[in-house]
Order: C-alpha cells, then sequence, then structure tokens
C-alpha cells in the first residue's frame, strides 16, 4: 500500500546497507535528508536526478537524521555534485568534526564513509522550514544518542530515522557499553508516541500509517532488551554481521573468528556481555543468523539472504 504524501515529499526507499533518502521540495530549494551508504552514493546521485527531478537548481542542502554510515555515506559524493551545505544534529557534529571512527562505528564497526564537514548545526527544539512544510527537530537517543527525529505537526508526519521503524528500531548498546542507551530508547518510544503521528517516514523500509502496532512491537523489542544484556549484545552483532555481509557480499566462514577478535565492537561487546572464545562466538553468530533466515553458508562462504 502506497501512503499518500503531500507531493513535495519524495520517499526514495531503500534497503538495509542503504537508509532511505527523503527529498522535501520546494521553490526554495530542495533538502535531501540522508544520503545512503558509500558504496551506493553514485546510485543515490542517480536516483536524486531521475526519481527525483532535481535539475538546474540543484539541492540547496543535505541533513542528516544521525550520523551512521548508512545514513551518511552519499555525503560527501552527493556535496560535491550539488556544492550544497551539510546539516546535521549537535550531538553529532564535533564527532564529524574529530572524525572520531569508533564514536561513528565506522572502522571500529568494520564500516566506511567518505569523510565530510558540518555546515550547519541542527538543535533539538528548533523548527526548521523544508519542503514549505515545518518540521520539529526533536531529540531521539538511544540508538544513536545525538540522533534527531522531525515532526511536521500539520500533516503529522514523523521522519523517524532509525529511532522507529515499522518492525522495531535501530540496534542499541548493551548496558554495560552504554548505559544510558536502553533508557533513552525507551524514552524516545514514549516521546513518538506522545507525538500521535499518522506517517511515519523510517530510516528503513516503507512508509507506514499503523504506528500504534509498530510501537507496540517496538516497546515488546525493549522489554526485552532490558532484562537480558547478552541479548541486547548478541542483536547488535548479528546485525552488524549481516550489515558487513551486504556491504562485501560474502566472507569466508574460516575468517569469522579472526574477524570478530579483531573489530573492535565485536570485541568489546563480547569481553562486555558474551565472555566467548572468538570461535564460539563466530559459531554462535553464524547458528542464529542461519536460523533466522538472514544468511547461508554456501561453499564454506557466508552470504546475506
Ligand atoms: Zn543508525
Amino acid at each position: 500500500m502506497t501512503v499518500p504524501l503531500p507531493p513535495q515529499i519524495h520517499v526514495f526507499v531503500r534497503d538495509w546497507l542503504s537508509a532511505n533518502n527523503i527529498l522535501l521540495k520546494s521553490a526554495n530549494g530542495h533538502v535531501l535528508i540522508d544520503t545512503g551508504y558509500v558504496r551506493h552514493a553514485p546510485f543515490t546521485l542517480k536516483l536524486l536526478q531521475s526519481q527525483g527531478k532535481l535539475g538546474e537548481e540543484g539541492l540547496s542542502k543535505i541533513v542528516n537524521t544521525h550520523c551512521h554510515s548508512d545514513h551518511i555515506g552519499g555525503n560527501a559524493t552527493i556535496q560535491r555534485f550539488y556544492s550544497c551545505p551539510i546539516a546535521l544534529p549537535e550531538g553529532e557534529a564535533p564527532l564529524i568534526e574529530r572524525w572520531d571512527t569508533k564514536a561513528l562505528w565506522l572502522d571500529y564497526a568494520d564500516q566506511h564513509t567518505d569523510r565530510f564537514t558540518v555546515d550547519e548545526i541542527l538543535r533539538a527544539g528548533t523548527t526548521q522550514l523544508w519542503g514549505n512544510l515545518e518540521w520539529q527537530a526533536i531529540a531521539a537517543p538511544g540508538h544513536d544518542m545525538g540522533a534527531l527525529v522531525f515532526f511536521n505537526p500539520e500533516h503529522r508526519i514523523l521522519i523517524s530515522g532509525d529511532a522507529l521503524w515499522e518492525n522495531g528500531y535501530g540496534l542499541v548498546m548493551p548496558r554495560a557499553i552504554e548505559p544510558a542507551a536502553l533508557p533513552a530508547t525507551r524514552a524516545t518510544l514514549d516521546m513518538i508516541a506522545a507525538l500521535d503521528a499518522r506517517i511515519v517516514i523510517p530510516g528503513h523500509g516503507e512508509v507506514f500509517t499503523d504506528v500504534a502496532p509498530a510501537l507496540a512491537r517496538a516497546y515488546a523489542r525493549t522489554i526485552a532488551f532490558e532484562a537480558d544484556d547478552a541479548r541486547v549484545a548478541r542483536h547488535a552483532l548479528k546485525v552488524l554481521l549481516v550489515f558487513r555481509l551486504l556491504d562485501k557480499q560474502r566472507m569466508p566462514l574460516a575468517e569469522l573468528p579472526a574477524y570478530v577478535e579483531r573489530i573492535g565492537i565485536y570485541r568489546d561487546l563480547n569481553a562486555a556481555c558474551l565472555h566467548l572464545s572468538p570461535v564460539q562466538l563466530a559459531d554462535l553468530l553464524v547458528r542464529e543468523l542461519v536460523r533466522a533466515g538472514a544468511v547461508s553458508v554456501k561453499d564454506e562462504f557466508l552470504i546475506p539472504m
């Protein structure tokens, strides 16, 4: 089902490697929210030109909901093409300015993006005029402690980033690593519930209107996470491994134990929550991902489904 949106809102629904791109068009300049993963940047540019019909007038601004590689990966390429400024949340700006590859989950999580600089800072509590619509910038910490969501009260449309999807939300750090993340996740769900949004444009997946059931699923996940830090860690590592496989297409199964020992986020989450040997951790991740139908093993290679 296609959800009817105001005509100036164009959503390019992408996949798990690239976040959705939201183009807000107006005669005062077109604004793009989130730019996908770096490897897909040429395709994102193509989408802007073909489906977005960006012609001579180009793009006047790039905005990010938060600074993970699947949302900021096209920033540098698209900025170079359209010579437009990049605006991002206040809490993320220092990480981008010092290019903190650990806090940004870049090499720390074996993810990549082209470097760029911050031109404009977006503060929670402000209202932005994009696509001739007013968007309230609201703090949405949890999955990313500096994230913002954007809410248009007139049409009750929420651009939620990874704070709420139709089925879940972006991975969260276990309490042993980031004590504030899970409580913030719950508080962000409470904030979203109070908005009474009619339409959600998520960071991944189709635009949806069944907001109450989506919130119920997100709360159920949060309750399960609150009860079991190891579950939070396993979930995060599985999501990260699938992302890596989508990025690189495949990985020799035999390399996985060395990989989970080498890449910082696997090492840290394992040490804090799981206490497994690298071989045990690799076995656990493969077993659970195969059972979930997320990956398959073929000719001794791990392949994303
Ligand atoms: Zn994210």
